[in-house]
């Protein structure tokens, strides 16, 4: 029997959105000054890892296709979250991320691929890596896209309820929706014992 993990959404999930005046829009941090977690998502993801959880990081991150920032900014945003998750000992197996988008500005990057979200080619990746059983694994996400990602690949799925990104929700069908990680993290542990 393979390993089980959690595939988790950044943004709106483990971290806040920011507001942009230029687009008029909560968005992903595009500097890393601007990363803030949400609160108790250190503690939520502890609690996985303690009951044997591999964790996963799934991101889609379009804003250098869309002509917003630098690769080098999102990886040092990218830098950032990983050394307060660490600070907290939360220990990532892996993160993938999409900077694609299909109609960006820069064109190495303007295309259709399997790694955005709901595609799930980041998923497969992982499964292939770490002998993972993707049914017995889930996705947390803040948004429809997040659902349909996780179902795609076979996965159990849980919405949660971001106050910046409800116009990307109402259009999926997660096993469970609450507000926050720490609500979805205590829903999995509880199914471990039924
Ligand atoms: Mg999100
Ligand atoms: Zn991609």
């Amino acid at each position: 029997m393979g390993q089980r993990g959690i595939f988790l959404d950044r943004d709106g999930t483990l971290n806040h959105l920011v507001y942009y005046a230029d687009t008029d829009e909560w968005e992903s941090p595009r500097t890393s000054d601007t990363l803030r977690l949400i609160d108790g998502v250190d503690v939520a993801l502890r609690r996985l890892i303690d009951a044997g959880w591999f964790l996963f990081l799934v991101s889609n991150q379009p804003s250098y296709a869309k002509g917003k920032t630098s690769l080098e900014n999102l990886q040092a945003v990218h830098n950032a979250l990983d050394a307060q998750l660490l600070h907290s000992g939360v220990h990532l197996s892996a993160a993938y991320y999409c900077y694609h988008h299909p109609r960006g500005i820069v064109p190495a990057y303007t295309t259709n691929c399997e790694c955005r979200k709901p595609g799930t080619k980041s998923l497969r990746e992982a499964a292939a890596s770490f002998d993972l059983e993707l049914n017995n694994c889930w996705m947390i996400g803040d948004q429809d896209s997040d659902v349909q990602c996780g179902q795609n690949a076979g996965c159990r799925t849980i919405l949660l309820e971001y106050s910046h990104s409800a116009s990307k929700r109402g259009n999926s069908r997660p096993d469970h929706g609450v507000i926050r990680l720490i609500d979805a993290v205590d829903w999995i542990l509880r199914q471990d014992h039924k």
